[in-house]
């Protein structure tokens, strides 16, 4: 039995039989049964069940918001704009999968064709801190392309994506297509990595159990989409408009408290405008309101799990090891509501002084902890934003167009913004280089790696071989 906490207020929202192997074998088994079905559906039928869904999802905004809300503990606003982003995501790949398909290449005596196959039964493993968006971006486009589905939400965060299967079902997509299990990543997880019946696993989650789906999925030659952690740079050049920069920042790190695998959480400042920008930054910050996450004026609210808040406390002991100090924020809020008392929260945190390679600016924290850091030229930028095993992501503020074209070239990450801290449209890759991951999500990205090419060879003439 698992259950359910709001890690805002500690409330038992849900108990939930946990599911074991023999569960994960039966999803199994009923996705592959449902696939020839599934994938005989054309792509315009497909298409019309996923707008179906996404038409669903949109008329349950608030409800799916408010349980996404209380499960993660992330403010309503927030959660609100992600459900948004989930209908969005049905809408798109109902609309791109008719235009996916393969070619037709003449060749000497005949013609190849190309086609796009689905792939069969797919196993999606989704984290918990953007739980509903992440499960979309999966669920879209796997199913879009004609693949069959078993989804394993985070235990700790199941009741979204749970909610998301009934209204799947409710749309038409018919039995067994979509199948949810929700139990242990070690149980569960595990099994579907390895599992002979299972084509695929799309998962996002940590580094370290991504190189666990790697090896397990080794023995079935499965292939695998990763997106994994990230630590990421937000370089302020002294060119650049450092209000706007000082001013945007905050969101870039501390948006679901940190717990974002693209969340700026290095940030590099020219040394000649660093003085000014920490002084921007930390007024910036000081005016975030941690709070209850279902008042509308909150900006940031609690972290997942009491372990886990425990666990970022740690990283903050270890930057004043290390030699770091704290410009503002670094404990739990003395009060933030009544309803919260129990909360797992903890102040933004502003850190400098610290070295770039020590293990403050080398670890993912994944929670409301930035550090400031110094560079003196364009190339120790680079070399600082560089200068960890991550790649997933940057922000970069100059304004000077050249040096925008030039160091975005050179650091190595899947996704830069530039002058902004999110720009994110579904037609664009999202995903990682280094140790943030192997794959695309996203855009045309999606459907290939949901679907395999096949080329079949037709030889009309006889007489020309
Ligand atoms: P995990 O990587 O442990 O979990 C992600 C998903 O993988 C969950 O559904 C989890 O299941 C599942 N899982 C865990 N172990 C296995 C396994 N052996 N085989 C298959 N699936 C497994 O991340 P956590 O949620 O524990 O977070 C730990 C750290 O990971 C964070 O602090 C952060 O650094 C990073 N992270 C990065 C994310 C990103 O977006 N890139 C998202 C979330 C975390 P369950 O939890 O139910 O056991």
């Amino acid at each position: 039995m698992s259950t359910v906490v709001n890690p805002a207020t500690e409330e038992t929202l849900a108990e939930i039989e946990s599911a074991g192997v023999e569960e994960t074998d039966a999803a199994v088994a009923r996705a592959k049964a449902a696939f020839p079905a599934w994938r005989a559906v054309s792509p315009t039928d497909r298409a019309r069940l996923l707008r179906r869904l996404a038409t669903l999802v949109e008329e349950h905004h608030e409800e799916l918001s408010r349980i996404e809300s209380r499960n993660v503990g992330k403010p309503i606003g927030g959660a609100r704009g992600e459900v948004g982003m989930v209908a969005h995501v049905f809408h798109f790949y109902a609309g791109a999968v008719d235009k996916h398909h393969g070619e037709t290449i003449p060749v000497a005596g005949g013609v190849d064709l190309t086609f796009r196959e689905p792939l069969g039964v797919v196993g999606l493993i989704t984290p918990w801190n953007f739980p509903l968006n992440i499960a979309s971006w999966k669920l879209g486009p796997a199913l879009a392309c004609g693949n069959t589905v078993v989804l394993k939400p985070a235990e700790l965060t199941p009741l979204s994506t749970m909610r998301l299967g009934e209204l799947a079902l409710e749309a038409g997509i018919p039995e067994g297509v979509v199948n949810i299990v929700v139990g242990k990543g070690s149980v569960v997880g595990q099994r579907l990595i390895e599992h002979p019946d299972v084509a695929k696993i799309g998962f996002t989650g940590s580094t370290e159990v991504g190189q666990q789906v790697m090896r397990g999925a080794a023995g079935t030659i499965k292939r695998v989409t990763l997106e994994l952690g990230g630590k990421s740079a937000n370089v302020i050049f002294a060119d650049a408009d450092l209000e706007k920069a000082a001013a945007a920042a905050p969101y870039a790190v501390f948006d679901n408290a940190g717990q974002d695998c693209c969340a700026r959480s290095r940030v590099l400042v020219e040394r000649s405008a660093y003085d000014r920008f920490a002084e921007l930054f930390v007024a910036a910050t000081r005016k975030l309101k941690v709070g209850d996450p279902l008042d509308p004026a909150t900006d940031q609210g609690a972290l997942i799990s009491k372990g886990h808040l425990e666990k970022v406390q740690s990283y903050i002991r270890l930057a004043k090891e290390e030699g770091g100090h704290i410009l503002c924020g670094g404990n739990v809020p003395d009060s933030v509501c009544e309803r919260c008392r129990n909360g797992y929260f903890l102040q933004p945190t502003v850190i400098v002084d610290l070295d770039v390679n020590c293990r403050v600016n080398q670890e993912e924290i994944f929670g409301p902890v930035v550090t400031i850091t110094p560079f003196r030229t364009e190339e120790e930028a680079v070399c600082y934003a560089n200068a960890t095993p991550f790649g997933l992501s940057a922000s970069l503020w100059t304004n000077d167009l050249a040096r925008a074209h030039r160091v975005a070239e050179r650091i190595d990450c899947g996704t830069i913004w530039v002058n902004c801290w999110l720009l994110r449209d579904l037609r664009t890759p999202f995903g990682g280089m280094k140790n943030s991951g192997i794959g695309r999500e996203g855009g045309d990205e999606a459907l290939r790696f949901f679907t395999e090419p096949k080329t079949v060879c037709i030889k009309y003439s006889t007489e020309r071989t």
